[in-house]
């Protein structure tokens, strides 16, 4: 079944659209082999969450959006699952907080990080960081392609929101010093652990939940959102997620 032939009407039609934009992704270069497998393991947890926002959800994408808000040099930092699913909200979440969008890529094959590019301008972006020479600084705790950031972008970033990241790399941006933001649906991932602020949702519903929340907070004092994003606590956020997942579950399992 292609894109066309899905009916919005379908019970899966969120996600099997998800599916094509993944699978066209890998197609133009912007999604990886092991992108895909990602993608699998986000949608087998997306399960648990009923494929709904839930309100720890929405009460990360504030916090998160707060902490964005008050920094002083923010970076989106867009991998390939990411400028596969939500270009546009990506583009307009840059757009309304302000945070410089920047490619960083887990494998930076020939062309692959133009394609990411392409997929952002394609969405409106006007700048993106972090392809060709641009890509020229290095983090010295990571290795190989990982390391290379833009010397304009995550090199000097106070906040890097890393939706869909590997452990490796949070982790290093939190020895950095850097507050780290992220989406993923694992509560039990070493991003998900390591972050600041975890936002466990599907990327989807997650973005545009975002930018709603950015427009919303967007001109509030700054002590305002300072204290929102300082009172987030993001080992709670996980064991209540952890939580949500477990008893819906116990529910599910009496109706099965
Ligand atoms: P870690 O290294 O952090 O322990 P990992 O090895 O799974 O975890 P990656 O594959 O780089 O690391 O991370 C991708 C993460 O993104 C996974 O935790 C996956 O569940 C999550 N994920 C995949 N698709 C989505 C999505 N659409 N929305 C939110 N999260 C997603």
């Amino acid at each position: 079944m292609s894109v066309i032939d899905i009916p919005t009407s379908h019970p899966r039609y969120q996600s099997l659209m998800s599916r094509e934009k993944i699978v066209e992704g890998l197609h133009t270069k912007v999604v990886t082999e092991s992108g895909l497998i990602a993608h699998g393991r986000g949608e087998s947890l997306d399960y648990f969450l009923g494929e709904a926002t839930a309100s720890f959800g929405r009460a990360a994408a504030r916090a998160a959006v707060a902490r964005l808000l008050v920094s002083r040099h923010p970076v989106l930092s867009v991998n390939g699952n990411a400028a596969a699913l939500v270009p546009e909200a990506l583009v307009e979440l840059s757009e309304v907080t302000g945070a410089l969008l920047e490619v960083n890529l887990f494998y930076r094959t020939p062309g692959r990080e133009e394609a990411v590019e392409a997929a952002l301008r394609q969405a409106g972006a006007k700048t993106v960081l972090g392809v060709g020479s641009d890509a020229s600084a290095t983090i010295d705790e990571l290795q190989h392609a990982r390391r290379i950031v833009s010397p304009r972008g995550i090199l000097i970033a106070d906040t890097v929101f890393v939706p869909l990241e590997d452990g490796d790399r949070t982790e290093a941006l939190v020895k950095l010093g850097k507050s780290v933001i992220t989406v993923d649906l694992n509560p039990l991932s070493r991003t998900a652990r390591k972050s600041h602020i975890t936002i466990v949702d599907n990327i989807l519903r997650a973005l545009p939940a975002m930018v709603d929340e950015a427009r919303a907070l967007k001109g509030k004092p700054e002590a305002e959102l300072r204290a929102l994003a300082d009172a987030w606590d993001n080992h709670a956020g996980l064991a209540e997620a952890l939580r949500y997942m477990a008893d819906r579950l116990l529910v599910l399992a009496k109706e099965v």
